[in-house]
């Protein structure tokens, strides 16, 4: 029994030594034949590439470490390599090689001559493992992308552009078929375009824009596009810009008013603490700015399709109390503490007088709007809408379709009103504009039905 354990003792002794170099032998191996593919990361991956554009290069490999990388790109002929580098072996089992790496490269279309369409990007990785007959593992990434440098083309079809300051204008262009966005850029406003004709006729345009009053006469104005490339061509056209005289209205505003008025509104708006003047300022300069960005934000994917028909109605048998682009200053105490511009119309009949709809459309808004009160506002089509304010109650709702004359609400003192009355808003894509020009079916004639009836012709041919 002491004899056979012995024996045992000794063969494990003398075998030892070889397992243990069997084992090491296989952990080499596994080492130096290890299957994990290098990592590597590319930003940004563009759909388009319209101009030069720097990438991030990121590549790691956490075992052998890097070999090397190489970033190219390919249209119909060789791959055009962008970047290229190869790393030594050092140390025993490339300890210290390298295991990461990470560079920027610029790729500019037009120096390496790349031609308009499709390109892709090929990113090519190998590390130090001995796979692959000693290459090493192989990561292969692609990313697809369009070349696309040339801006789209627009020309204008309609030709006099005739706008009085605070009214509106209607442009009808036709753009190539690229076009993602297209219409009238005003400083850094832009009334979007919408598409006229059916497919026969491809990329004509029209764009219903304004000449907001508040910007200096000699704003300029241009045709703006952009592709899917973000390629943008600006272009100028032929306008007239009139100019407008407006009323300036003195406001006194009294400790009573002031009162009255701030109790209309909800406490919560105002900072704790603040004064009545502050209040007061909140509501007609806060508010007020709040109420325009929402207006604005409200009619910004008008409805596409052209609602409206002939005249637009006025609220019958009603006052004017106060006009569009009318100059208000505002008094208290006999010094001045604040202008704003009035940008809609002001109609006073009988109290609580029913309201009915200027023209036909789609209801899409009906809620409380700041100092417009409670509000209705109707899409027309094509970027065209108008609004009802101070109303003291509707019954329309949202998504309701709406016939010319249809009743849709009751005037009353709702919001920031001095007595009942209609505040009668006009709106270009959210913009406010004059409504008197599209009460006057002579300007009607002149300046869109001319340039509607043009599209019908186009649309023919
Ligand atoms: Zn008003």
């Amino acid at each position: 029994m002491k004899k056979s354990r012995n024996k045992k003792s000794r063969l494990i002794i003398t075998l030892l030594p070889t397992v243990i170099i069997f084992i090491i032998f296989i952990w080499f191996l596994m080492t130096i034949f290890e299957g994990e593919k290098p990592f590597a990361e590319l930003t940004p991956l563009p759909e388009y590439i319209n101009k030069s554009i720097a990438f991030n290069f990121m590549a790691s490999d956490g075992k052998m470490g890097l070999k090397d990388v190489k970033v190219s790109i390919k249209q119909d002929g060789p791959a055009i390599p962008l970047l290229k580098k190869s790393f030594p072996y050092k140390g025993l089992l490339n300890k210290n090689g390298i295991h990461s790496f990470g560079e920027e490269f610029t790729l500019s279309p037009k120096q390496l001559n790349l031609v308009q369409g499709q390109a892709n990007l090929i990113i090519e990785i190998h590390d130090f493992s001995k796979r692959r007959g000693g290459d090493g593992n192989l990561t292969i990434l692609e990313h697809k992308m369009i070349v696309d440098t040339i801006p789209p083309s627009m020309t204008a079809l309609s030709r006099s552009h005739n706008v009085n300051i605070g009214g509106s204008g209607l442009i009808i262009y036709r753009v190539s078929t690229d076009t993602r966005e297209s219409g009238v850029l005003i400083n850094n406003m832009l009334f979007k375009g919408v598409p006229c004709t059916n497919d026969s006729q491809p990329g004509i345009y029209l764009c219903y824009f304004s000449f907001p009053c508040n910007l200096k006469k000699d704003t300029v104005l241009y045709l703006w596009a952009k592709d899917s490339a973000d390629n943008e061509i600006k272009k100028a056209f032929h306008y007239h810009i009139r100019k407008k005289r407006f009323r300036k209205d003195k406001i006194r505003i009294s400790d009573r008013l002031l009162d009255a008025i701030i109790t209309s509104f909800s406490p919560d708006i105002f900072a704790p603490g603040d004064s009545n003047i502050e209040k007061y300022l909140f509501i007609n300069r806060t508010l007020r700015e709040e109420n325009s960005a929402s207006l604005r934000e409200l009619c910004q994917s008008p409805i596409k399709e052209k609602l409206w028909n002939g005249p637009w109605l006025r609220m019958k048998k009603a006052a004017t109390m106060a006009r569009f682009g009318d100059q208000r200053i505002y008094y208290y105490k006999n010094k001045v503490i604040d202008r704003q511009v009035h940008m809609g119309v002001d109609l006073a009949s009988l109290a609580r007088s029913p309201v009915q709809a200027s023209n036909t459309g789609r209801v899409i808004f009906t809620q409380d709007l700041g100092i417009y009160g409670l509000t209705v506002v109707i899409d027309h089509g094509q970027g065209l809408a108008t609004m009802y304010g101070h109303l003291s109650s509707t019954d329309v709702s949202v998504g309701q379709d709406i016939n010319k004359e249809d009743i849709i609400g009751v005037t009353g003192t709702t919001g920031l009103a001095m007595g009942d009355h209609l505040h009668f808003g006009f709106l270009v894509h959210g913009v406010p504009v004059n409504p008197v020009e599209w009460w006057d079916t002579h300007w009607i004639k002149d300046n869109i039905d001319r340039k509607l009836s043009m599209i019908e012709k186009l649309a023919e041919k």
